[in-house]
């Protein structure tokens, strides 16, 4: 039996036939909130490797000091992944830190290495709202017209209080102007948000879900707020000792979200991929697999499957614009 939600894989094989994978790539960027411009500490969950774990990896050994061409990390990353899975098409995924923060030059130059590749079918490129001004999105539109593009933007909630918690340095506002800006240009967006927000609440956090399902992006991510080592957020969760959501209730929410989301949302993911030596809270999402099939089991108890339960109230996208 298919999924009860409209998977990423079941929508490459739809649309291009085949498998595809996604090679995370660092591109050597910074952060805005990373650099001084707006902040030096980052947003509260940023690890050192500037949230993308597996971004840059080239193989056994592997020394996250040294800086890798994109080059070495996509052929590295390719080699590894030949034998598990025969034809396979491959992304290009700039996953660490803000992948459009430098002038467009470098930008192209870098995109350009990554997309000439042998097999590398399409850029999908994590970043800021306020990092995409018109000259970029410009720049975008045109690597979609040649091939398969998404940018992804880390909304992670639509509540106020928490983003200052987060410190993620923009607003709301500027997320919808943005995403407005990239969906008028046909660049396709992947939405993340966080659940299990200290101080939010279920209500609050399907407020959040039923935001992003009336913008219609291309795609959502689903991730478990989890703390991780070295991050601002272990010394404020070993402070605070604020509650996590335990499983039971992360497989809920997660239902809930699925439930109300519009069928035509892709979902990309409804589990994080932490490295999971540096996870330290809590442990339950280390084990993936169970998390998925947990999920998967509450669709089908509950005969959920996505959009469902169409909400009757987009209200709230109202007093945002
Ligand atoms: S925007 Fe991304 S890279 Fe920048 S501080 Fe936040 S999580 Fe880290």
């Amino acid at each position: 039996m298919g999924k009860r939600y409209n998977a990423l894989s079941d929508y490459f094989k739809k649309e291009y036939g085949k498998k595809m994978v996604k090679l995370a790539i660092d591109g050597g960027f910074t952060c805005p909130n990373r650099d001084g411009t707006l902040a030096k500490s980052g947003c509260i969950f940023c690890s050192e490797k500037g949230s993308g774990e597996f971004a840059g990896v080239v193989g056994s050994g592997y020394d996250p000091n040294q800086a890798y061409s994109i080059h070495d990390q996509i052929e590295s990353q390719k080699k590894l992944l030949a034998d598990k899975w025969k034809s396979t098409g491959y992304i290009a995924y700039f996953q660490n830190f803000t992948n459009t923060y430098a002038s467009v030059d470098i930008l192209s130059k870098l995109y350009d290495e990554a997309l000439a590749f042998d097999g590398i079918e399409g850029l999908a490129i994590a970043t800021r709202p306020d990092c995409l001004d018109d000259e970029k999105i410009e720049l975008l539109k045109e690597y979609k017209q040649r091939g398969i593009l998404w940018v992804e933007l880390g909304l992670q909630t639509i509540h106020e209080n928490s983003m200052n918690w987060l410190q993620t340095h923009y607003t709301l506002d500027q997320f919808h102007q943005t995403f407005m800006k990239l969906k008028s240009a046909g660049i396709p967006v992947v939405v993340h948000l966080i659940l299990g927000l200290p101080d939010e609440t279920h209500e609050d956090f399907m407020a959040s879900v039923e935001y992003v399902s009336s913008l219609k992006p291309f795609g959502v991510k689903l991730h478990m707020l989890n703390i991780l080592k070295d991050t601002a957020l272990q010394q404020d969760y070993e402070n605070r000792r604020f509650e996590l959501l335990d499983l039971e209730t992360y497989i809920d929410w997660v239902t809930d979200a699925i439930e109300i989301l519009d069928e035509s949302i892709v979902i990309h993911r409804i589990t994080g991929d932490g490295a999971h030596d540096s996870v330290i809270a809590p442990l339950w999402i280390k084990n993936k697999r169970s998390v998925l099939n947990g999920i998967e089991k509450n669709l089908v108890r509950r005969k959920v499957s996505q959009g469902s339960k169409k909400s009757q109230d987009h209200s709230l996208l109202q007093n945002i614009t």
